[in-house]
Order: structure tokens, then sequence, then C-alpha cells
């Protein structure tokens, strides 16, 4: 070859784009806070990604041809394209690519169950450790200020919608029409929005800050909220057709009526449910001593019934709160627990004693007549028999087995139900347990109500909740632009 050639040659390859090669890295390290020294106050646990971290995690993605991350996203966020946009240092191309299907990716990067979703599906995990696309969620949601994304809605169209709840399916799917044009109201019960956002997860793992600035970010888009506005108390949807000219509702009340354990002495002082305790401690700011004195016990030796998230938020706060010593007691083993691992991770980080395959039989009381607390548990041992219709094996007691701990807080977080608001509120079909009928497009049996998140799938999860509400969302717009 000449020369000449070989020059040419040289400066084509040095024209063309490099290709985009993968690095071997192991996953980026969480900046997290030291678990001795977090674990007595309510400061986040994980600080996020650096701008640096991000680009690093970034590199390790394999830019797979077809990216099965993608498959595990409820709401189908375009992973791989956000990732190569943080590899250009595109950060607000990253996060309006984001945005397009996800409105909060502030608080689906902290709570989202990342490794049976996006996560789980990565192929670096079936050898080793998956993009971190949770954190990297996180980072770009948390820039949304630094890169000045002004919101952009459609001109008006005329139409209202009202939505009642503000979790994340009701804020969803309010975010999802404003920006198509309608004028929407949301009606809140609590005197705040963001539902379990905001009463349920502790500032530790969700700050406060963020949900409000999500809420703010929805103000923007034009979207107004009602706060102590109990529907089917105050209003009905027939009032809100009729009297106030909505031309749909969207019914996103979640579903937070607590189950009990059903054993004897439930009702002593000192025996929350995780409902009640959490709400104490988030929405009435006990976490906040002394600065609000919110009446809520400070007990020495806590114990948590249940495995789940919530569960773990109850333990973890009440370790927070003071606690001696936090126990959590679960009738399955660890491997069943329904938890993210990364709060199970954290608890026993943290401290909190796992007890497992124990079910509760009774609590005793401290002998002090009429003013008696809780003081002790008396506990059974379980083991795992057949599965159940869960798929999970069912626990069976093992006769003999009792034995007593100390106890003078309980808090019991084994599950909730819909609460009977909805029926209240506007002229739908139930299920067997008070669920809202609607079809995949959050339709209900009412041509004008539209319904999703947990009041539809019983508990599940924040993602989900938020899928219904872009779902719902979609839907009403097609109706109601047609008519
Ligand atoms: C403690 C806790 C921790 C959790 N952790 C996680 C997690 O880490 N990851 C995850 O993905 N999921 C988690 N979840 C589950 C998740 O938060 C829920 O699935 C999700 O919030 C459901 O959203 P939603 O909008 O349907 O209902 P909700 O968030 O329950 O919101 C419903 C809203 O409707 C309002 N409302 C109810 N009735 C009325 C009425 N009649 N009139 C007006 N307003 C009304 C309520 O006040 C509330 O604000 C957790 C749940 C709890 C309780």
């Amino acid at each position: 070859m000449s020369q000449e050639v070989k020059n040419a040659a040289a400066a084509d390859s040095a024209a063309a784009p490099k290709k985009y090669r993968p690095t071997r890295a192991p996953r980026t390290a969480p900046n997290e806070e030291l678990a001795a020294e977090r674990a007595r106050d309510f400061r986040p646990v994980d600080n996020g990604f650096t701008k640096a971290d991000a680009i690093a995690e970034a590199n390790r993605c394999l830019d797979c041809k077809k990216p099965f991350c993608m498959d595990g996203c409820p709401v189908g966020v375009h992973i791989p394209q956000f990732i190569e946009q943080i590899r250009a240092e595109d950060w607000g191309g990253a996060l309006a690519t984001i945005k397009d299907d996800n409105l909060l990716p502030s608080i689906c990067g902290r709570v989202c169950p990342q490794e049976n979703q996006c996560e789980g599906k990565c192929i670096l995990g079936r050898k080793g450790e998956p993009v971190a696309i949770g954190q990297l969620e996180r980072m770009l949601g948390d820039m949304a200020d630094e890169v000045g994304q002004a919101p952009v809605c459609k001109p008006k169209n005329g139409k209202k919608v009202a939505v009642v709840g503000s979790g994340p399916s009701g804020i969803a799917c309010a975010g999802a029409l404003a920006r198509e044009g309608f004028d929407v109201t949301v009606f809140e019960a609590f005197f705040t929005g963001g539902g379990v956002l905001t009463y349920g997860i502790p500032e530790f793992r969700l700050p406060k800050a963020i949900v409000k600035h999500e809420i703010a970010s929805l103000e923007d888009l034009g979207v107004h909220f009602e706060y102590n506005s109990v529907a089917g108390r105050l209003f009905d949807a027939d009032e809100l057709f009729n009297d106030e000219g909505f031309d749909a509702l969207y019914m996103a009340v979640g579903a937070g009526l607590p189950n009990f354990l059903n054993v004897p002495g439930e009702n002593l002082p000192g025996i929350y449910t995780a409902n009640e305790y959490l709400t104490r401690s988030n929405l009435m700011h006990a976490y906040n001593f002394p600065e609000y004195d919110t009446p809520i016990r400070h007990g020495k030796h806590v114990v948590i019934f249940g495995g789940g998230n919530v569960a773990m938020d109850a333990a973890r706060t009440a370790l927070r709160l003071g606690a001696e010593e936090v126990t959590l007691a679960y009738r399955r083993t660890e491997a069943e627990m329904p938890a993210r691992l990364a709060e199970v991770h954290h608890a026993k980080e943290e401290g909190i004693k796992f007890l497992e395959l124990v079910a509760p039989l009774e609590f005793i009381d401290d002998g002090q007549g009429r003013s008696a607390s809780v003081a002790k548990v008396r506990l059974q041992r379980m083991e795992l028999g057949e599965p159940d219709a869960s798929g999970r094996r069912r626990p069976q007691p093992i006769e003999g087995s009792e034995f007593e701990i100390p106890c003078d807080v309980a808090i019991t977080a084994i599950g909730t139900r819909a609460n009977p608001f909805a029926k209240l509120c506007a002229d739908v079909e139930l299920n067997k347990w008070g669920l809202i009928e609607a079809d995949e497009n959050g339709r209900t049996s009412n041509p004008r109500v539209w319904a999703g998140g947990d009041i539809v799938t019983g508990a599940a999860t924040v993602i989900l909740a938020m899928g219904a509400g872009k779902k719902a969302a979609a839907s009403i717009a097609e109706t109601l632009l047609a008519e």
C-alpha cells in the first residue's frame, strides 16, 4: 500500500465514530451512610450517585441489541437510550427520555424493587451484577432543577378531569392529563399530597422534600390540588359531574385499611398497625422530635410482625425513635420475604434482629390493671409445608414450641385492604375484596369513572400504581377528545 493510501485510511478511521466498548468494571458502589451512624436518625441512608459514578456505571451497560431491561420496566422507560445519553453527558436529554414514560424518576429510583424489574432482566446480572439502573434514574430525577426542564403542555382543550387520591397513581394520571391540555383537579383526603410516599415511606428512604418537589412540578403543569377533601363524605362523583362540570373521574384512593392478627391482647396500648405507627412518625412528624411532640410510644423492646417493605420501614423507624432492640418476627423465612432486597440488607446492617418461622399467639400485659400496656408476646415456632395459592410454602405451627419474648411496643405489618370509601364516592362495581373492578385501561363499570393503583390491584408497588395512572390517562384522553 502506498504511503498516500495508508494516510487516507488512517484519516478515515480517525473520522469514523468510535465503537462503544463497555468496561468490565464492577458495579459502582452506592454512597451510603455508615450503618452504625445512620441507624439512630432520619438522614437519608443513600446519598446517590455523583456524575462520575453515573458515567462509570453507564459505561458498564452492554448496549444490548434486544434490551431486556426495558421488558422489566412496568412503564416501559427507554433505559438504553438514557444510559447512552448519560455516557454522552447529555443530562437534560437523559432526564427528558425518562420523563417521557415516568414522571417521578427521583421517587422510582429510590423505591422501585429494581431487582425484580429492570435490573432483574439486565444481561450483566446473569453472571455478575446488573447495571445500577435505579441509581441512574434517581440521579437524573434529582438533577431536574440543574438541567432546568420547563413543563410542556398542549393548549387547554376545555375538558375537566377530577382525580381522587394524590398517591403515585393519582399524580401520574394527573400529570399525564395536564400535559395533554386537560384541566385537572386532585382531591386528597389528607392535608398534604403524595399518599403512601408521604405518610408511609420514611424520610431516611424517601425524603419528604422530594415528594413535595414532584407535587410542585405538577402544579407547574397547572394541576390544582384540593386537600382535606374526603370524597364519599364531602362530595361524590355525581356532584363532581353535575355541579362542578367535571367530564371524568379517576379514582386512586389506595388500599390502606390494615389487616389485624386477630390474637388475644391485640388491643392493648403499645400495639400499633404499621399504618398508624408510620403515619404518626412521617405525616405527624414524630420523627422530628422535639420540634414536634407527636404522641408515639418509644419502646425498649419493639417487635414487628411481617416481612414486606412496610415491616422493614416500621422496624427501622422504631430503631431511629430510640428502641434498644427491634425484632422482626416473620412466619416464613427470609427467602420468602416480599421486601426489597436493599431494605432487608439495610435493616440487618442497622441491627434489626430477624426472627424467622414464628407466629404470635397472644400479647401479654404488664399487670397494671386498667392502665396496663403490652409487656410480652407469646410466639409459636412454624415450619414450611406445601406451597399455598401465592406459590410460597405455607407456614405450619409446631406443637409445643411456644415461647415468650419481651415486647413493650408491637407493630403489625401484615397487609392492607380496600377502604370502603370507594363505593361511597362513585357507583362502580367492586370485587369480593372490595377492590374496584377495572379493565387494563382503568375503565370501571361506570362510563365516566376510571380507577387504578392499589384500589384496583390490592397493595402493590409505586411503579405499578403509576403505570395504571398513565394508562387510565391515555384512555380518558381518548374518550373525552372523541366526544
Ligand atoms: C410503608 C410502605 C412502604 C412501601 N414501600 C414501597 C417500596 O419501597 N416500593 C414500592 O414500589 N412500593 C412500596 N409500597 C407500596 C406503594 O407505596 C403503593 O403500592 C402505592 O403507594 C400505591 O399507590 P396509590 O396511588 O394507588 O395509593 P396511595 O399511595 O395509597 O394513595 C392513595 C391516596 O388517596 C387518598 N384517599 C383515600 N381515600 C380518599 C378519599 N375518600 N378522598 C380523597 N382522598 C382519598 C389517600 O389519603 C392517599 O393519599 C409501600 C407501601 C407502604 C405502606
